[in-house]
């Protein structure tokens, strides 16, 4: 299953600074979306915005058809309002949308298979048929026989492909990966783009923060240049990685090679 993404008006400031300026994206159902720019252009902001790790302080993302986080509502002089959503609204949610971080925050002294079951279990899934899933993911990302490894046992690349199963265990509908392989010792992300676009050939929704070029080219059917909080350049692979319009991207690009 999968579901659209859809993003308006999105603003997010720390202090006077708008990390995020006026950001609308509107993502298909299955498509794959990588997004590019310079670093503290507001990329993994961005991103936790889109599971609401980090309201925003304007604007509105949805998933399908349910917005994310907040619920609108007129004061009595009928201006529009948000109200947070109830925090246990807020963890369903966040269920429907799987987000694997640069650094692939395991827990450290739970072994590869609780790290994978540990989300379903905290959500009602009974633990022997949260396991036994636990278990297929760990096949699917290739570490059938690393399902009793404990995090700091295994490589930056395992420990990675541990973080992407975990990020499967409640079947969302969406997956957002922020720099998956930007930690990584260069002989290992191989190994997780493999997954990676295993992943994204399952029709699951994806946005990539990603760096690899060569590897956006071939899985994105979008790809987005963000500098200073805003969307500078967007399209087909193509269009921006190869052709860019716009002198900044141009220039960012220029940088990666
Ligand atoms: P990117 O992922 O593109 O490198 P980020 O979204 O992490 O950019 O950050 C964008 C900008 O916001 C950076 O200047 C960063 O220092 C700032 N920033 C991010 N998170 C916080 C925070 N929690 N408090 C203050 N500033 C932050
Ligand atoms: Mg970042």
């Amino acid at each position: 299953m999968s579901a659209t993404i859809s993003i308006r008006g999105a603003v997010k400031a720390y202090g006077d600074h708008r990390v995020v300026d006026g950001i609308d994206l509107d993502l298909p159902a299955g498509s794959v979306t990588v997004v590019i720019g310079p670093s503290g252009s507001g990329k993994s902001t961005l991103l936790r915005a889109v599971n609401h790790l980090e309201p925003l302080d304007r604007g509105v993302v949805t998933i399908g058809d349910e917005t994310i986080g907040v619920r609108l509502h007129r004061g009595r002089d009928g201006t529009a309002r948000y109200r947070e959503l109830p925090e246990r609204t807020i963890l369903r949610q966040r269920a429907r949308i799987g987000f694997v971080f640069q650094h692939f925050n395991l827990f450290p002294h739970l072994t590869a298979l609780e790290n994978v079951a540990e989300g379903p279990i905290a959500q009602g899934v009974a633990a022997d048929v949260a396991k036994q899933r636990a278990r297929d993911l760990l096949g699917q990302v290739g570490l059938a026989d690393r399902a009793d490894s404990r995090p700091r046992q295994l490589s930056g690349g395992q420990q990675q492909r541990v973080a992407i199963a975990r990020a499967l265990a409640l079947s969302p509908e969406v997956v957002l990966l922020d720099e998956p392989t930007s930690a990584l010792d260069p002989e290992l992300v191989g190994e997780v783009l493999g997954v990676i676009r295993d992943l994204a050939a399952t029709g699951c929704t994806l946005v990539i923060v990603t760096h690899e070029v060569a590897f956006a080219r071939e899985v994105a059917d979008h790809v987005v240049f963000l500098d200073h909080g805003r969307i500078v350049e967007q399209g087909q692979p193509a269009e921006v990685l190869d052709d860019p319009r716009h002198p900044r991207t141009r220039s960012f690009l220029a940088r990666l090679r």
